[in-house]
């Protein structure tokens, strides 16, 4: 079968076609029950424990958190032990990667959870933002895996993919770009956002990299602008 692919430079505020958008899910979906990065974080449901991986995963590479992550959660399994821990031991836990300042802000999050929310991270993106260290993607992102939210989750990686799936500029900036929002919020499957977000994610971080996208081994090249336009072959977008 054909498959159906915007045009380069796609009228992003338009709808997306329909036919086009259930193809992309499908893709996605299916490569990422093959393919799924498998971290710690990604095993747990416990909203306290994804806020301690998002803040330690915020302008941090996942490989070099993984560890330190797994101790933590080991050694603090919930906001009242870290909101007590003595802070050398803390600091100590990340000194060695250069990432005390991170261990800082773990504890200070832990300490306004456990004070103002009576233990429990708060479900909502106001309150989520008023803790330390978690910015607008990582609030997103721990209310989608860690509640269940149907929120898109556009980080640079995602964002790139995005952008050349549709066609779309390549220098903008993907955090906080409201229209790569509302196409991926509109790519959501029903259901299935937390499967789809992390697929993507996946997906952005193996194929289609930021100098040498492997659009030949992309389950999206059928719908891609990029892989149509440049043949798959060109290096950057
Ligand atoms: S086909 Fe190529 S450019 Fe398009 S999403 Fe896949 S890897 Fe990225």
């Amino acid at each position: 079968m054909r498959r159906s692919a915007p045009p380069p430079g796609f009228p992003h505020r338009a709808t997306l076609p329909e036919v086009w958008v259930e193809e992309v899910r499908k893709a996605v979906l299916s490569w990422s029950a093959d393919n799924e990065r498998h971290f710690p974080w990604r095993q747990t449901r416990d909203p306290f424990q994804l806020m301690l991986a998002e803040i330690l995963l915020r302008r941090t590479q996942a490989t070099r958190v993984t560890q330190p992550y797994s101790e933590l959660v080991s050694r603090f399994p919930d906001p009242q032990s870290l909101a007590n821990a003595d802070p050398t031991e803390v600091r100590a836990m990340f000194r060695s990667l250069g990432l005390v300042k991170k261990a800082d802000q773990l504890m200070a999050a832990a300490r306004v959870i456990a004070q103002e929310h009576h233990g429990r991270v708060p479900h909502d993106l106001a309150g989520l933002l008023k803790l330390p260290g978690l910015g607008t993607y990582s609030a997103r992102a721990l209310l989608c895996m860690g509640f269940d939210e149907p929120l898109p989750m556009i980080d640079e990686s995602s964002g790139r993919l995005l952008r050349r799936l549709l066609g779309l500029p390549a220098h903008r900036n993907a955090y906080g770009d409201r229209e790569l929002l509302a196409i991926a919020k509109e790519l959501l499957p029903v259901g299935s956002a937390r499967r789809f977000n992390l697929g993507l994610l996946d997906l952005a971080a193996l194929i289609c990299r930021p100098a040498a996208p492997r659009c030949p081994s992309c389950p999206l090249r059928k719908l891609c602008s990029f892989a149509r336009c440049a043949g798959g072959a060109r290096s950057g977008s």
